[in-house]
C-alpha cells in the first residue's frame, strides 16, 4: 500500500496543478447564454447532450484533510482518489467528454467550499462526489496491523448513495442516484443499510428507496449549494476488513466505475 499511496501522491500533485484550471472554459463561453436562460428559471428542463454534459467528478477529501482511516491505516482520500479517476475515464470512454475529475486541497471545511465553486463557476450539470465508508467511533474495534494498534468495525459493509433536498434539482438527483444505485446492485452488490438505524447517532438519515439504498441528507455542503444535479457515493467501507480489501482490487474498482457510468449513461439516454 505504501508504493500505492505514493503513486497516488504523485498522481495528486499533478492534478492538482491541472484541475485549478477551469475546463473546458472555451465550451463554457459558448454555452453560457443557454445555460443561464435554463438556470433562470424554477424548474428548466434537464437535457443531457453526452459529449456536452459537464459532470464533476470530485475526490472526496484532500491530501492534508484526508477523512476516514482504513482498518488497515490507509486514507480515504486516496481510494476516493483511485476510483473517482476510474470513474471519470469511464464516463469519457463512454462519450461524457466534458468529464472532469476535480481534486481539492488544503482544510476540510474550506475545501467544500472550494468543490461548490468549482462546480458552479464551470456551470456544472453534475456534481458527483465519490467517497468510502467508515462507523461513527463508538463502534471502532482494536485489532493489531502491521505492529500497530489499528481500528477498524467489520459490522457493517456496502455502498450508499446520498442526495439533499436543498439542492436545486433534487428530483433529478434522486433520479440519477436511483440509476446508480440500480446498477450497482445488478453488479450484485449490496448497499450500506445502517444509516436508518439509531445506532448511527447523528449520521442517522432517511432511506429515500430502500431498494438500491438512496439516502436524504440535506445540509451536506456539497449537496446542497451546487446548483447542478448532484449525488454522494460512498463506494463501501475501508473500516471492515474484508471491504477494505475488495476495495482495493481492481476487479471492485472496476465493477464500481463501470456501473456509475452506465447510472449516467441510462439517465442521459432516456432525457
Ligand atoms: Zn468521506
Amino acid at each position: 500500500m505504501s508504493h500505492a499511496r505514493s503513486i497516488v501522491a504523485g498522481l495528486v500533485a499533478f492534478i492538482l496543478l491541472s484541475s485549478l484550471a477551469p475546463v473546458g472554459s472555451g465550451q463554457a463561453a459558448a454555452t453560457r447564454k443557454t445555460t443561464k436562460l435554463k438556470s433562470q428559471s424554477t424548474q428548466p428542463p434537464f437535457k443531457c447532450e453526452k459529449p456536452k454534459f459537464r459532470i464533476v467528478v470530485d475526490v472526496g477529501h484532500t491530501p492534508d484533510a484526508y477523512g476516514a482511516l482504513s482498518a488497515r491505516n490507509d486514507p480515504e482520500f486516496g481510494f476516493n482518489f483511485v476510483l473517482a479517476k476510474l470513474i471519470t475515464a469511464k464516463l469519457k470512454s463512454e462519450g461524457f467528454a466534458a468529464t472532469r475529475l476535480l481534486v481539492t486541497d488544503g482544510k476540510a471545511r474550506p475545501s467544500l467550499f472550494k468543490r461548490v465553486s468549482a462546480a458552479n463557476d464551470g456551470r456544472a450539470d453534475l456534481f458527483l462526489s465519490i467517497h468510502h465508508d467508515s462507523v461513527p467511533d463508538k463502534l471502532l474495534e482494536t485489532w493489531e496491523f502491521d505492529g500497530a494498534k489499528s481500528y477498524f468495525s467489520d459490522r457493517f459493509s456496502g455502498h450508499s448513495l446520498f442526495v439533499s433536498q436543498q439542492n436545486p434539482h433534487f428530483a433529478t438527483s434522486l433520479l440519477l442516484a436511483r440509476m446508480i444505485g440500480r446498477q450497482l446492485k445488478q453488479q450484485g452488490l449490496h448497499y450500506a443499510s445502517q444509516y436508518t438505524l439509531p445506532v448511527m447517532g447523528r449520521y442517522r438519515r432517511q432511506l429515500l428507496d430502500k431498494d438500491v439504498g438512496v439516502y436524504r441528507y440535506d445540509g451536506l455542503i456539497v449537496l446542497s449549494r451546487t446548483r447542478s444535479a448532484a449525488v454522494l457515493l460512498e463506494a463501501g467501507s475501508i473500516i471492515n476488513r474484508d471491504e477494505e480489501m475488495e476495495l482495493n482490487s481492481s476487479e471492485r474498482q472496476e465493477m464500481i466505475a463501470e456501473a456509475v457510468a452506465a447510472g449516467v449513461g441510462e439517465f442521459c439516454d432516456r432525457r
